[in-house]
């Protein structure tokens, strides 16, 4: 479970979140979707913890800065940081003393033949394409079996097969009760998973529906993405 509670992130004076409150439920994926520079990524990087900030968060009823909330939560970041000379497997390893993970070796492989990266095992990060170190990204956020994940722009740089494969390991988690949140400015590429999506515009959440609401009510959400977003002053080019 997240719950962001009056989250607002400055950059000295430049306000990027603007007091965002809002919460996902275990099983639940919800959709921050947004424009360039709407504040998607800053408000993912608050929620994993690396940016201070005003409010409060919490992953499954912990402080997000404690230990409790970072040994279950896992993280994929819009750009991947492989370390340069690790190979593929030791990044695995690596994650695994990290978190003390016991009998991971099955899981690091079965992650790694998912995703087609069993014959790089052996390659450095550095000699990873970005699409093969975003890769590494989703295997040590997965290998974790995280309670809560963030994916920020998960689907931008994979390949079709990647992207099949990573919204199947997504039903799966939401079937374990895996609290998933995705960070898009493509609404139409999560259309198929999400249960609960977050407009934001301007550091702010505009609109949050859910799909729940939208089928019911037979609003067109891409219109109202357009709605919100279009001409908005905050958008621009990452
Ligand atoms: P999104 O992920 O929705 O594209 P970001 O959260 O990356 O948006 O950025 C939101 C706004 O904050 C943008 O205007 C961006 O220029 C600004 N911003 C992001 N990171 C920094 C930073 N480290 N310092 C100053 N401004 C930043
Ligand atoms: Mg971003």
């Amino acid at each position: 479970m997240l719950n962001v509670s009056h989250l607002t992130k400055k950059y000295h004076r430049f306000v990027a979140n603007d007091n965002l409150s809002f919460m996902v439920s275990d099983g639940e994926t919800a959709v921050i979707a947004g424009p360039n520079g709407a504040g998607k990524s800053t408000a993912i990087k608050c929620i994993a913890g690396l940016l201070r900030f005003e409010g409060e968060i919490e992953l499954c009823g912990f402080n997000n800065k404690s230990i409790e909330a970072k040994k279950v939560l896992g993280y994929v970041p819009e750009i991947p940081a492989p370390f340069d000379l690790l190979t593929v497997w030791e990044h695995m390893e690596f994650i695994a003393r990290a978190y003390s993970l016991e009998n991971w070796e099955s899981r690091a492989e079965e992650l790694m033949r998912r995703l087609e990266l069993t014959d790089k095992r052996d390659k450095l990060g550095k000699e990873l394409s970005k699409g093969m170190q975003q890769k590494i990204s989703i295997c040590c956020a997965l290998l974790i079996e995280p309670k809560v994940v963030l994916f920020d722009e998960p689907l931008v740089g994979l390949d079709p097969h990647a992207i099949k494969e990573l919204k199947a390991m997504l039903a799966e988690m939401k079937k374990k009760g895996t609290t998933i949140i995705i960070s898009t400015h493509m609404l139409e590429s999560v259309e198929d998973i999400w249960d609960k999506v977050f407009i934001m515009m301007n550091g702010r959440i505009e609109a949050e529906r859910t799909r729940k609401f939208v089928e019911e009510s037979g609003e067109n959400l891409e219109e109202l993405f357009f709605n919100i977003t279009e001409g908005g002053s905050g958008a621009e080019v990452p």
